[in-house]
């Protein structure tokens, strides 16, 4: 996978590809890359290899806006423009993490925003469909996804609460915007053994695991996270 930075499509009204941008320090944004997996993933609980190696891969500068980079491995999320947010580095290692990942699967993002946990889980996985309600949100991450190289990356603009049917059932879903509940139509697109990884509640939430088993689903509660609110339609009938 190519994973040449230039040119970068950028929406956020920066413009990364103009001219007189600040040109931007490759080499220390790959040390903070490093010291952001060994202080914030492996110095707390993210001991999964092939997670940790991912996101030492994936460059998170340039998945926010222009006048961010320079905080782009801070231990905490950024404003992405349009109210919404590119999660903590931590809990991206953490919902990675809890998904158990394998090289032939193919998994389901909601909220794709700038694209950035979609490109962790396309380095873990055969093919991952991510769905965004704002469309252009949507459109800015497909051409950033395209232009960082990642291939196996479908962006679809839609509502969450739906899921993507066309390629259920998936070996797992993460959910990185906050439901009041967990959406029924996510539960029945997951295989038998996969796994939901997503946060729960209103102000703020508990990041829950729900496994699918042969005999129906099994809930795991983690710890508390705070999300954008998933917006868009219920369940029906919910
Ligand atoms: N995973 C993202 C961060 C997501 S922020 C990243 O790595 O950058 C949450 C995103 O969920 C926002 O972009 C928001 O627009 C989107 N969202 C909210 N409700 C949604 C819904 N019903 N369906 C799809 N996306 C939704």
């Amino acid at each position: 996978m190519s994973l040449d930075p230039f040119p970068i499509p950028d929406d956020s009204g920066n413009g990364r590809d103009r001219p007189d941008a600040a040109p931007i320090d490759e080499a220390e944004m790959a040390k903070r890359r490093r010291d952001m997996v060994r202080v914030q993933l492996l110095g707390r609980d993210i001991d999964s290899v092939r997670v940790l190696d991912a996101m030492r891969v994936v460059p998170r500068h340039l998945f926010v806006p222009r006048d961010q980079v320079s905080e782009a491995y801070e231990d905490r999320p950024l404003a992405i423009g349009m109210g919404q947010t590119i999660s903590q580095p931590y809990i991206v290692g953490l919902m990675t993490q809890r998904l158990r990942p394998e090289l032939t699967d193919t998994v389901l993002e909601i909220g794709t925003g700038c694209g950035y946990q979609a490109a962790v889980l396309a380095a873990l996985v055969r093919e991952v469909h991510t769905v965004e309600i704002h469309k252009r949100l949507a459109e800015s991450a497909a051409r950033r996804l395209k232009a960082l190289g990642y291939n196996n990356v479908h962006v679809h603009a839609g509502d969450g609460w739906k899921g993507w049917p066309s390629d259920a059932p998936y070996d797992g879903i993460i959910v990185t915007a906050a439901p009041d509940h967990v959406p029924e139509a996510l539960k029945e697109q997951l295989k038998v053994g996969a796994r939901l990884v997503i946060p729960v509640g209103n102000q703020y939430q508990k990041l829950m695991v729900v496994t699918r088993t042969e005999k129906g689903f099994v809930e795991e509660s983690l710890i508390d996270v705070r999300f954008v609110p998933m917006t868009g339609g219920e369940d029906e009938g919910a």
